[in-house]
This record gives structure tokens, C-alpha cells and sequence, in this order.
């Protein structure tokens, strides 16, 4: 497949028990490029029917199924050779995920290196997950020992489809899970080819199955199914209730990710140069499409003009095109998407907040392509949605601070909680600023939206619950068994 391919393949149905097979309903959905706003794929429309055959080639991979019987170094090889397979198979997955989401090629190709990881580092750590021993009464000995909860349920987003497929079923997969997944209907071409890939490499029939569907039909028929153990989400807060009242109703638990408002709070004896070109470069990544982006800048009172200069100066440069052009971003996923920012925007406008740069869309990208460009907003109100709201696409906010205890009030001052990026040299501030702040991830003169694979992340507040990444992730796919052996 070429990035340019006017092709529209056909629709490769729901892979379950390492086959395809046509969606029960025959139906299919039409996957439409976002840079070019024309149809170039089709996926199945998978429904509870399909979602009940691959809860079924689950339950059978792990009770009684060849998945099951693996021991966990055995596991941990499959991954590992799941992530060589992604390495050889970089280009052609980067050039889907390219298509798929719009992203510039330079993205898709750091995404295929972060999926491969997430591989690499599950089938590494698959074995050495160890339990305990817990002192008893005499007479006794006590294990206590991380086993998997059997069949989980994973429903993703399309902001970095391949990226959340190894996040979600790696920690999953190497505990002994079997998985079905329900990948995004925007943009899933990658985790389709990924469950492909796994099959290739020789992951028993049933460990991971994968349904692609709307949400309202295949990841509801999913996440409320009465024969899954647990489940995964990322993506909105309205559809993150709905997934947790399935939970609660089938008594499972659940991960939630909701995303965020994630600040920077930037001190005057900050390095600016490092911190204003770490935050423009990493707010427009993905088009701004990313849960853990630094969306909101709290700037000390004394340098707020000289912030500000920086960071318009780098926004005014900062140019979207199509994945061939590889600018600094691309297009956004949807048309919808595109009209929600643009709603942002307007009511921006309407109650006056200044804009203090925009960046640009390049010349010759296709017209229909849903193109944004970046935009900078300053002083932002406290009580502005431009200061609270998540508006996931290339906008960055920028708000005044008078001291450290209103620094952190302020960064606390939103429903979310799921990153954050303190900047100063004054160690000690730096480090109680980081400690009173709510939120999963804590950087310090750095940042990384979505941070590294080894490092624990999720929210705190409502930007969700559970973590994912790092060994962190294991815990929370897997149960315990205590075993209580009387030996007189
Ligand atoms: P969404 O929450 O609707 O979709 C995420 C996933 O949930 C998709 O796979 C979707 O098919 C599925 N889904 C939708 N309805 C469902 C239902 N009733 N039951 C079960 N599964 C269902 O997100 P969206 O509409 O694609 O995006 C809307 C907003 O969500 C965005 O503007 C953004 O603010 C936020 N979002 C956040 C993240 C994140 O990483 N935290 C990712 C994507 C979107």
C-alpha cells in the first residue's frame, strides 16, 4: 500500500480465532482519509453478535485453549516476537496509520517504534512478575500469586490507534489475558493489521481477537457483555460513564483514561528558550489530539510578556499538511472534530479572549482535507472553557500566575488531573510544586505528552482511574490468588 493509493480495500471483516470473517450483518463503514476528506477503506460493522463469537474464542484460548496452557517466559516470547514483527513492518504500518489518521509521516513512524516497544517491553516483563510470601500461624505457609482475570475487554480511540493497541493488549496479553479488542471506527486499519501480525508470529488461536464497529454497537455489545472480566477504555468522559456503569453492572472492574487539561507551570527563573519550544512542539503533536497534552501554560506574573513572546513567535511557525509533506502537524481526525474546534474558536471570539498567534495550513493540501490551524490564546480568564475545557485539537492557553500557591491552585483548578510540567531551577520549588499538584504524571523541566512506555500513567480526578504503562499496567489486568497451605 502507497500513501497515495486511490484503492479502497476491501473490508477484511472481524478477526477472531486468527481468521477473518465477515461481520454478521454484512454491513461495513466507510473509513475516509482526514487529509484528503475522501473515502479510501472500509471496515466491518461489527455488532453484539460478532462481539459474542470473539468472547467466546477468547474464553475458549484461555480455559482449556492453547494460549492458556503458556507459561509466562513462553508469553513474553510471543510478544517479543510480535515486536520484531512490527520493527520489520514499520514503513507499511506507518504509511497506513499515516492514511488512516492524517498524522505526518515523521509521527507515524515514531509510533510504530513506540508500539513496537510497548511489545518488547511486555514480552520482557511477562516472567518477572513475582508474588509473596506472607508470614502465618505456625503450621502454615502462604503464597500470594498475580493471575490473569481471564477474558478482557479493550475499547481504544483513534488518536494513535496503534500506540493504544500495544498499551492496552501488551500488559494484558503478557499477564495471560485473552483479548478482544473494539478499535475506533475513525481510524483502526493499524490494529487490525497488528492482530494480523500476532497471528503470523504464532499467538494461539482466540488470545486476541479484534471487532471492529461503531461504538454505540460494537463497543456497547463489548463492554456490557456478560462473559468478559474486565475492561479497558480510553476516549471520552460520556462514553467513559457509560463503559463504567457496564462494569458495575456485570461486577467487573474497569480502566478508565478520560483525558485532560494537563498545565505547565512555568517559573521566572525557567530555562524559556527549552520550555517554550518543548510546549509548542509538543501541544501541536498529533494536532493536538493527544489526552496528556500541555494545553494549559500558567506563567509567573514577572515574565508573562517575554512568555508569551516565545511561544507566539514558535506558534506563528508552526504549519499543518498532509502525512507526505510531514510538517509539524496534520490535519484533525474528523469533520466533526474540525467543527468543534472551530466552535472553540468562535466562542473565543465572542467573549474576547485574544489571540496571541496563529500558525498555518500549508499550501496545496486537498481542500476537503479537515486541516486546523494552530492557535495560541492569551490571557486566557480563569473562568474560560479555553481554560478548563479539553478541546483536543492545536489550541494552547495561556494564563497569568501571582505566587506558588496560586500557581498550584491554579493548576489544580480543572475536573482533570492526568499530567503536568513544572518549569523552574529552584529545586525545591520545583519539587513541591510537582508534589501538589493532582495529577498521574509529574514532569520537571521536561515534558512528554503520553510519556515514556516504562513509566506508570492514568489520572487522577476525572480524568479516569487504573494505570497503564510500566509494570504498574500488569497489576491492573491481572488479579490476586492467595494459597493457604496448612502443613502442621
Ligand atoms: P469516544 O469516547 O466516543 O470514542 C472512543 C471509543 O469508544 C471508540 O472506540 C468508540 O467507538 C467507543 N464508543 C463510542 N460510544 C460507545 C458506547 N456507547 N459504548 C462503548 N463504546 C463506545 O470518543 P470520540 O467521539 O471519538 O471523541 C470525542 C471526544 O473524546 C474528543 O473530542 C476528545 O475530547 C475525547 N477523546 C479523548 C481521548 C483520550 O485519549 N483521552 C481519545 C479520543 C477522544
Amino acid at each position: 500500500m502507497n500513501a497515495h493509493s486511490p484503492a479502497r480495500s476491501a473490508a477484511q471483516g472481524v478477526f477472531i480465532d486468527n481468521r477473518w470473517h465477515p461481520a454478521a450483518s454484512g454491513r461495513t463503514i466507510e473509513v475516509v482519509a482526514p487529509a484528503e476528506g475522501l473515502v479510501f477503506a472500509e471496515i466491518a460493522a461489527g455488532g453484539a453478535e460478532d462481539v459474542d463469537r470473539a468472547v467466546k474464542a477468547a474464553r475458549r484460548a484461555v480455559e482449556g485453549g492453547a494460549w492458556g496452557k503458556l507459561s509466562a517466559t513462553e508469553r513474553g516470547r510471543l510478544l517479543s516476537k510480535l515486536a520484531l514483527a512490527i520493527e520489520a513492518h514499520a514503513e507499511e504500518l506507518a504509511l497506513l496509520e499515516a492514511r488512516d489518521t492524517g498524522k505526518p509521516m515523521k509521527q507515524a513512524r515514531a509510533d510504530m517504534v513506540a508500539t513496537a516497544r510497548y511489545f518488547e517491553f511486555y514480552g520482557g516483563a511477562a516472567d518477572k512478575v513475582h508474588g509473596e510470601t506472607i508470614p502465618f500461624l505456625p503450621g502454615y505457609f502462604v503464597t500470594t500469586e498475580r493471575v490473569p482475570y481471564g477474558v478482557t475487554a479493550h475499547v481504544i480511540p483513534w488518536n494513535y490507534p496503534a500506540q493504544m493497541f500495544g498499551r492496552t493488549v501488551g500488559p494484558a496479553l503478557a499477564m495471560g489475558n485473552a483479548c478482544v479488542v473494539k478499535p475506533a471506527e475513525d481510524a483502526c486499519l493499524t490494529p487490525l493489521r497488528l492482530a494480523e501480525l500476532a497471528a503470523s508470529v504464532g499467538f494461539p488461536e482466540g488470545a486476541l481477537n479484534i471487532v471492529p464497529g461503531l461504538g454505540e454497537e460494537a463497543g456497547a455489545a463489548l463492554s456490557g457483555h456478560r462473559d468478559i472480566d474486565f475492561v479497558s477504555f480510553t476516549g471520552s468522559p460520556e462514553v467513559g460513564t457509560l463503559i463504567q456503569s457496564a462494569a458495575a453492572r456485570n461486577h467487573i472492574g474497569c480502566t478508565l483514561e478520560l483525558g485532560g487539561k494537563s498545565p505547565h507551570v512555568l517559573f521566572g527563573d525557567a530555562d524559556l528558550e527549552t520550555a517554550a519550544s518543548t510546549i509548542a512542539t509538543t501541544m501541536v503533536q498529533n494536532a493536538g489530539q493527544t489526552c496528556s497534552a500541555g494545553s494549559r501554560v500558567l506563567v509567573e506574573r514577572s515574565r508573562y510578556d517575554e512568555v508569551v513572546e516565545a511561544l507566539a513567535q514558535r506558534f506563528g511557525k508552526l504549519t499543518a499538511g498532509t502525512p507526505e509533506m510531514d510538517r509539524d502537524l496534520g490535519p484533525v481526525i474528523n469533520a466533526t472534530q474540525k467543527a468543534r474546534i472551530e466552535g472553540f474558536f468562535a466562542r473565543a471570539e465572542e467573549s474576547g479572549v485574544p489571540v496571541l498567534a496563529s500558525g498555518q495550513v500549508a499550501e496545496g493540501v486537498p481542500e476537503a482535507g479537515f486541516f486546523v490551524a494552530p492557535r495560541i490564546y492569551g490571557p486566557v480568564p480563569r473562568a474560560n472553557e479555553l481554560a478548563t475545557k479539553e478541546v483536543f485539537g492545536p489550541v494552547l492557553s495561556v494564563l497569568p500566575f501571582e505566587d506558588e500557591a496560586d500557581a498550584v491552585r491554579l493548576a489544580n483548578g480543572t475536573d482533570y488531573g492526568l499530567m503536568a510540567a513544572v518549569w523552574s531551577h529552584d529545586g525545591n520549588r520545583a519539587m513541591r510544586v510537582a508534589r501538589g499538584i493532582k495529577a498521574g504524571q509529574v514532569y520537571i523541566n521536561a515534558f512528554g505528552a503520553g510519556g515514556g512506555i516504562e513509566l506508570p500513567f492514568g489520572g487522577m480526578k476525572k480524568s479516569g482511574h487504573g494505570r497503564e504503562k510500566g509494570f504498574a499496567a500488569l497489576h491492573d489486568v491481572s488479579t490476586l490468588r492467595t494459597t493457604i497451605l496448612k502443613h502442621g
